[in-house]
């Protein structure tokens, strides 16, 4: 297995089962589990059963989940839809979730689709056309919707009315429809990249932290529980701390290690086990992971610690850019191992202790104030 392909955030979820091509709809009536449409790749295994379903059901991200439970009662009070919300953060923490949630608590249809799968301004409208009062879109990815088509849902969000052009030259039209009320849902991993009108449109913008060790204990155990997975809590505790903060991490970690245990423990994932298992599959004590390994590698071994351009490291270890910002980076710089600075990144003496590298004491100043 090679963890960097299972957890690459792009390319976007083109993949996705679309009953147009551009939508799945989710019914969530109260009665109906919301199925997880929005699979990333290499979540194939994931039973949909594993995504949290209400609030109450959603582990960690305290801050959040309160302002989320105001703005949800607040809205069921008045009877009216949800205000537009827009998620941000690191892929596998949790957006895609918190969309079926809002879904499942407002008993609302969602209708998930991508920045990149509505390419054109007609298929916007299309999806647009097609919703009903109350109803939730979740655009993933909102950050690469093209021009044209942010141009068509500024006054979708805004004033709940499409104006779209029929026919060309000097027959063309401008038409004007209404639409009913209904809540955008966007989730991107690069908030920078949103245009400010898009975001301005957006009445509450919430952030996605990383998972605290705790938090993703207690979601491992839950998930063992539903995959009849026999995990030790001291077992679960030492996949939390390899998760890198990140629940998507941490339940394919918790696959392989079920698949480890069951080869090789008897079934059960017991401390020693998930080291054993962890150790195999070349996860540090930090969570880092042969990615993140070459990542720092070529900073500091390659370009003398730094500064380095993205694009540059990327080049030199055959990687996607947007997976290095995406999914090693965050991370990265969490743990305190990569500044940013205006020429590059630059790798900080923490991350040489890591890699048991000599700290060259003049890196710090020709890197960050040479
Ligand atoms: P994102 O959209 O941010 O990339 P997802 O919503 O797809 O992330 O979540 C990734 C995986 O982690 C899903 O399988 C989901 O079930 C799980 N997950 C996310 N947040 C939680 C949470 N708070 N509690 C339990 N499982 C979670």
């Amino acid at each position: 297995m090679h963890a960097q392909a299972e957890r690459a955030p792009t390319p976007p979820k083109q993949g996705l089962p679309m009953t147009d091509e551009r939508t799945t709809t989710h019914r969530t009536a109260a009665s109906q589990r919301p199925s997880s449409g929005t699979s990333q790749p290499g979540e194939g295994q994931v039973d949909p059963a594993l995504r949290p379903r209400s609030l109450r059901e959603m582990i960690g991200q305290e801050r959040l989940r309160d302002k989320i439970q105001i703005l949800v009662e607040a809205a069921r009070q008045r009877g009216d839809a949800l205000d537009h919300v827009l998620l941000y953060g690191p892929p596998g923490l949790g957006k895609t979730t918190l969309s079926h949630i809002l879904a499942y608590e407002m008993g609302a249809n969602l209708k998930v689709t991508a920045g990149p799968a509505i390419e054109k301004a007609g298929d916007l409208a299309a999806i647009l056309t097609n919703l009903r009062k109350g109803d939730i879109l979740f655009i993933d990815e909102i950050h690469r919707l093209g021009r044209a088509v942010e141009e068509i849902l500024y006054p979708a969000m805004e004033d709940f009315s499409l104006n779209i052009v029929v026919g060309s030259g000097p027959g063309a039209r401008n038409i004007q429809l209404s639409l009913p009320r209904f809540t955008v849902v966007g989730a991107t991993t690069r908030l920078a990249l949103m245009t400010s009108p898009l975001r301005a449109r957006f009445g509450v913008v919430e952030r996605f932290d990383f998972y605290e060790p705790a938090a993703i204990q207690e979601i491992v155990a839950r998930a063992a529980q539903l995959l009849g997975t026999q995990v030790e809590s001291a077992g679960a505790w030492a996949i939390a701390q390899r998760a890198r903060g990140t629940p998507r991490v941490a339940l394919r970690l918790l696959r392989r290690l079920r698949d480890y245990a069951q080869v090789r423990a008897q079934g059960v994932v017991s401390a020693a086990v998930a080291r054993e298992a962890l150790g195999l599959l070349e996860i540090d004590e930090l969570g880092l992971d042969d990615l993140d390994r070459r990542v720092l590698d070529a900073i500091i071994v390659k370009f003398g610690g730094g500064p380095v351009g993205l694009e540059t490291i990327a080049a030199s270890i055959s990687e996607e850019a947007d997976t290095i910002m995406d999914v090693v980076e965050p991370y990265l710089l969490q743990l305190g191992f990569l500044d940013r600075t205006p020429r590059g990144r630059v790798a900080t003496r923490p991350a040489y202790a890591h890699l048991s590298l000599p700290y060259p004491e003049r890196a710090e100043q020709s890197g960050l104030f040479g």
